[in-house]
């Protein structure tokens, strides 16, 4: 059978790190073993869901590289694809499962739910259902709700059953039936429960395998209840262990806690994110950066970790870096929005200022300062002022030179300096600012009138006309 895993994301808000990479996890977990990758939207909860969050969460995924076989912006063979499209199959089996007295109706009030809660918790046990419902013969059920009284539906939770699975990450589980109280399936609303339509539409969907938050661990033997009543086949679960902060510290807004939306606003690249997200729990190959296909070829469900795993922003601008380099210059223009430079030379500049760049705004800022000689920064300026401006007009004098090292040595011979009081008033007066890209290709991109444009306006900035 062909391996299908899904990413079943509730559109209530942007996309977050943390769901991005089960998604991704997910992604590359079908990829490598040449199966199915499904985008299910799990939008039961009409309060909170928003079609704009589709729109946001296809967006997002789409820019951070990934790409689904089946969806609900392509649709496929199992659809569709939003659960709120979805009412008529949940409906078919809650009334099988009722015909099987595996649920029944429950009319509890959220008020009589709290006052239990409250009470077992005051007496140290854990809140679970006690069941009072459940004993309700169907006689009396059907005059409520015929009545028109307000009701859910709950799972009969047998008792007494051990429950066994293998989870893909954390091994061997066993839980007993009888520390689950008996759950919602259909609530008071008729709004289908997470549990359940989560379950159905994995067996529906033939989804084999879910990768997906720690958070879920209780619900998949619930789950797998469910699924057992209808006759159905469980996918295998894989629980990934949750991203903590680095050293103890919460999530950052700037790390796991962000939005890709917020990443990408912030000129943070998706081969970044999708190369950061990759190690996060997991330890991926290679350690270069990678693309999607060379990190599902090495993808191994094995390989990923059980202790929780560190969000920790440094690694995020590690992979940026790496990211920002490999751009190619047509990329990188569309990225930096640079519009003070003439298209034709922005393969230079962007070769000048690559290494030195991580955020478009950097790139931004090198086109700006080398557009114009005035446009400069403050420490570039007061390290000019205190330069002899017989520098300058030496170096001047040799604008039309390409040969930088020859330019070197006449200044060299010119004004007896030599070192950094050669080098760094001349970067200054170049670059109009203090670091950055070697100064040979810093001449080098520079034509010889803006060279000597430069350093005319260096010399007038320069204090002392002795060299
Ligand atoms: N809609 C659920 C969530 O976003 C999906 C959980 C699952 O992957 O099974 O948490």
């Amino acid at each position: 059978m062909r391996l299908r895993t899904r990413f079943a994301p509730s559109p209530t808000g942007r996309l977050h790190l943390g769901n991005a990479r089960t998604a991704l996890f997910n992604a590359l977990f079908a990829a490598k073993a040449g199966g199915a990758f499904i985008l299910r939207i799990e939008d039961t909860d009409a309060g909170r869901s928003q079609a704009v969050h589709v729109d946001e969460l296809v967006e997002d995924l789409r820019w951070l590289g990934l790409a689904w076989t089946e969806g609900p912006d392509i649709g496929g063979d199992f659809g569709p694809y939003y659960q709120s499209r979805r009412g008529d199959r949940y409906r078919e089996a809650l009334e099988r499962l009722l015909g099987e007295d595996r649920a029944y109706p429950c009319f509890c009030s959220p008020e009589q739910l709290a006052a239990e809660r409250e009470r077992q918790l005051a007496a140290g046990h854990p809140p679970r259902y006690s069941g009072r419902c459940a004993r309700l013969g169907n006689d009396a059920a059907r005059r409520r709700i015929d009545l028109g009284e307000a009701h859910a539906l709950r799972f009969r939770v047998p008792p007494g059953r051990r429950i066994e699975y293998e989870d893909l990450i954390r091994g061997h589980q066993a839980v007993m039936s009888d520390s689950m109280g008996d759950f919602i399936l259909r609530r008071a609303d008729s709004s289908p429960a997470f549990l359940f339509a989560n379950a159905l539409d994995d067996a529906d969907m033939r989804i084999s395998h879910v990768l997906r938050g720690a958070d879920h661990v209780s619900n998949t033997p619930r789950q797998r209840l469910v699924l057992e009543a209808l006759g159905r086949k469980p996918p295998a679960y894989g629980h990934l262990p949750l991203i903590v902060g680095a050293q103890g510290r919460p999530l950052s807004k700037r790390g796991a806690a962000a939005s890709l939306a917020s990443l990408r606003e912030r000129g943070i690249l998706p081969e970044a994110v999708m190369n950061y997200l990759a190690r996060l729990g997991y330890s991926a190959e290679p350690a270069t950066l990678a693309g999607f296909d060379e990190l599902a070829g090495n993808f191994d469900v094995a390989r990923l970790a059980l202790s929780p795993a560190h969000d920790d922003e440094a690694q995020l601008e590690h992979w940026q870096r790496l990211a920002v380099r490999e751009l190619t210059a047509d990329r990188a223009w569309r990225w930096s929005g640079v519009s003070s430079v003439a298209r034709d030379r922005w393969p230079a500049l962007w070769d000048l200022a690559r290494d030195n760049s991580r955020r478009p705004e950097d790139l931004r800022v090198w086109a700006e300062l080398l557009a114009a000689p005035q446009a400069m920064l403050e420490p570039a300026r007061a390290e000019i002022g205190l330069a002899p401006a017989g520098l300058f007009r030496a170096a001047g004098n040799c604008a039309d030179c390409e040969d930088f090292v020859r330019v070197l040595e006449r200044v060299r011979i010119a004004t007896g300096l030599g070192g950094r009081r050669l080098f760094k008033p001349l970067r200054a007066a170049l670059s109009g600012c203090l670091d950055g890209p070697e100064l040979a290709r810093l001449w080098a991109y520079l034509t010889p009138r803006e060279r000597a444009a430069r350093l005319d306006y260096a010399a007038g900035l320069a204090q002392r006309d002795d060299a």
